[in-house]
């Protein structure tokens, strides 16, 4: 595997790559990588010739200092996992190369979906999220762009953003991966104690409760009686919410859209952890 911490070296790298006729897949991370990331580059090398991973912890989208400051970066395992995955190149770029001075700042409007949920709680998180992978997009010039439904509002963003900007890059949306107890794999999940890990199942259990209500209850009917679920001891939900998966609004009825998405986010053991469920989907 090549490992580029310049832009100027990976970019001549893909051009070659290029050149010789070879599709690009590309899957940007913040490593402490897991299972969930290596599903995104085993899809990446099922749908493209060569695969790129990036590993770079963005300073603009943490909203929170000391998250920024814990965020977990085992970089020699890493290296060593993606190697061991057969990963073409890795990007690994410093913070002055992903942002450079003279860099011109992107000013995109996301409507309303970057207004709930992730976005009312992490205030300026989804711009940071688009600069960095319109910086990384700029650089690569992907093909194809791999990112996982774990982070259900960040890829609708993203394609929404791909949109605007008419980027010729396909996105590929891949699924959550989970430990056998349903707990959706995450870097932050190393932040738990084994205590912990077991106790944020009740996360997984609570979304597939709420599949099963969807028949006799309304939405906010849900909605409420999640949040008491995930108001167990230890836990701090911040939102559950049931939303159209095209618009990411709250809805009123389970029969107003043909896609229908429970999405929270809540805090365990000073960690905060997401997750989602497609309840529905045409
Ligand atoms: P991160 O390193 O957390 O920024 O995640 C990098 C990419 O991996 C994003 O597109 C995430 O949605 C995706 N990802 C994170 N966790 C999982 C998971 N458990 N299953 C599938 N994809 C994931």
């Amino acid at each position: 595997m090549f490992v580029f911490k310049k832009v100027k070296n990976l970019q001549k790298y893909i051009q070659q790559k290029k050149n010789e006729g070879n599709i690009i897949g590309f899957t940007p991370t913040m490593g402490a990588l897991h299972n969930g990331h290596i599903s995104l580059l085993k899809i990446s090398q099922q749908n493209a010739d060569i695969s790129v991973c990036s590993i770079f912890v963005n300073p603009t989208q943490f909203n929170d200092k000391k998250d920024l400051e814990k965020y977990p970066r085992p970089i020699v395992a890493d290296i060593e996992l993606l190697e061991k995955n057969n990963c073409d190149a890795l990007f690994l770029p410093s913070v002055e190369e992903v942002y450079p001075n003279n860099l011109q700042s992107l000013d995109l409007d996301f409507g309303k979906l970057d207004k709930v949920m992730e976005g009312e709680f992490r205030e300026g998180h989804f711009a940071g999220v688009a600069q960095v992978v319109k910086r990384l997009l700029d650089i690569v010039l992907p093909d194809k762009l791999f990112m996982g439904q774990k982070d259900f509002q960040q890829f609708t963003i993203i394609q929404s953003m791909i949109d605007q900007l008419n980027v010729p890059t396909e996105l590929v949306v891949c699924p959550i991966m989970r430990e056998e107890s349903g707990l959706a794999m995450s870097s932050r999940n190393v932040r738990l104690s084994e205590k912990g890990r077991k106790e944020a199942t009740l996360l997984y259990k609570t979304l597939g409760e709420a599949k099963q209500k969807m028949e006799q209850s309304t939405p906010k009917e849900v909605e409420k009686w999640a949040m008491k679920e995930l108001s167990a001891p230890g836990f701090k939900p911040e939102y559950f919410t049931i939303v159209d998966g095209y618009t990411l609004q709250p809805i009123k009825t389970f029969e107003e859209t043909d896609y229908v998405v429970a999405c929270l986010a809540v805090w365990l053991e000073g960690v905060r952890l997401i997750d989602n469920d497609i309840l529905k989907k045409a």
